[in-house]
């Protein structure tokens, strides 16, 4: 299984969130548990390291650890089992004026198999980047009219799928046929060839979930001819990036494909963003009442189910929080950039974070619920960056207007 788009950009946020979380001393829990592995197992290495961690010479070191420990085990003993693809604890004192423990259970959305532990002044994130590795899937076709190889790009590593020859004769007839006669039975010929390997890459692209695109390949004319007619199934024909010229139908083929089309491959994020950007500017500057934009606004139009498109900023960096003043006692809730920290409004002083949510999360979530496009665009563009400087990082097209 691979993450959408969507899944993948939650995911990262949540990694960035607990790497941004340090530990005084050595006080972090990181444990990871696969999908095969005995909880009873975990558990008795729980004790022991809880055995062990009784001997850490500090005394405040020493009792957020156990405290930590204690913690984990406590919620093992809800778990029969492992969930499908494992699971992932992250706890451990955090000193945000207070101390306070906090406690991150992680179930990811692809299985990971590492089983670790570890305990250190930061979390330990490794296997959970690893999963988010970008790897996008495109179809490779090569075709000529004696031999096609289909095969697959997954992020920068080729593999063939299958290799085929055809029987479509040479262009020069046997002695004993008159030349007309050789001619259409070469044509039928190669009609069947070509109904033989778009059936073949038809059925093996279909059945590729989330694959970005197909690239064609081949010498001379062929390809083109093969690709406008009507040999691919349509909703593969729809997923054409290009067609490039290859010396090759083989193996070595699909490395020249995929060296030709690098550049588009490169551009081709990029320009979804652009056309999706432009479509937003064009209503703001039309001012027809389709283009909103802010955490408020977006949310307010989410909620109602007036969202066509929803875009957001692969930087965007708001959280909803909940915060208390330990001098005075005044508590709030408001959605507030990562980086600051939220003064008291009554007494000035610093406030202490108590609760602390993705904005994104949720945002997603509703927008998931009302069959919104959701849209995740990188500050790679000089539109993607204008999304992130001048509308905040959340912006949205609307399916009809709302404003009075
Ligand atoms: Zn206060």
């Amino acid at each position: 299984m691979m993450l959408d788009e969507t899944q993948r950009y939650l995911f990262q946020r949540k990694i960035k969130e607990l790497k941004d979380i340090k530990g005084h001393h050595t006080e972090l829990i990181s444990l990871y548990i696969p999908p095969n592995r005995q909880i009873s197992d975990v558990v008795a290495y729980l004790r022991d390291e809880y055995s062990q961690s009784s001997n850490i010479k500090s005394k405040q070191t020493r009792k957020n650890v156990l405290a930590a420990i204690e913690s984990l085990m406590s919620r093992l003993k809800y778990l029969k089992k492992p969930p499908p693809n494992g699971i992932a604890f992250f706890v451990g004192t955090v000193y945000n004026g207070q101390p306070k423990m906090i406690a991150e259970v992680i179930e990811p959305p692809i299985p990971i198999n590492t089983y670790l532990y570890r305990c250190d002044s930061e979390f330990y994130l490794q296997p959970l980047e690893k999963l988010i590795e970008e790897k996008d899937v495109y179809g490779l076709l090569l075709i000529d009219r004696r031999e096609c190889t289909i095969g697959f790009l997954t992020g920068s590593r080729i593999e063939t799928a299958v290799y085929m020859t055809s029987r479509v004769p040479g262009k020069h007839g046997r002695g004993g046929q008159s030349q007309r006669r050789f001619e259409r039975l070469t044509e039928i010929a190669a009609h069947e060839w070509f109904v033989k390997a778009g059936e073949k890459a038809s059925k093996l692209f279909l059945e590729k979930k989330n694959l970005k695109g197909i690239l064609i390949g081949g010498p001379g004319p062929t390809k083109r001819e093969f690709a406008n007619a009507n040999y691919l199934d349509y909703r593969i024909k729809k997923k054409i990036i290009g067609i490039y010229d290859t010396g090759y139908t083989d193996e070595y083929g699909l490395k020249e494909v995929v060296a030709a089309a690098s550049d588009d491959l490169q551009e081709l994020d990029v320009i979804r963003d652009k056309k999706l950007m432009k479509r937003f500017l064009n209503e703001v500057r039309k001012d027809s009442g389709l283009a909103i934009y802010g955490e408020k606004e977006v949310k307010k139009a989410l909620v109602m189910g007036s969202v066509e498109t929803l875009l957001i900023s692969d930087a965007f960096n708001e959280y909803r929080i909940k915060a208390r003043c330990s001098n005075c006692g005044y508590e709030e809730e408001k959605v507030v950039k990562d980086d600051i920290q939220p003064q008291c409004p009554k007494c000035g002083m610093p406030m202490e974070i108590i609760e602390k949510k993705d904005a994104v999360e949720e945002i997603v979530e509703i927008a998931k619920k009302k069959s919104s496009n959701i849209e995740i665009i990188s500050r790679d563009s000089e539109e993607g960056e204008i999304l992130y400087k001048a509308f905040g990082g959340i912006a949205a097209i609307l399916r009809y207007q709302t404003r009075q």
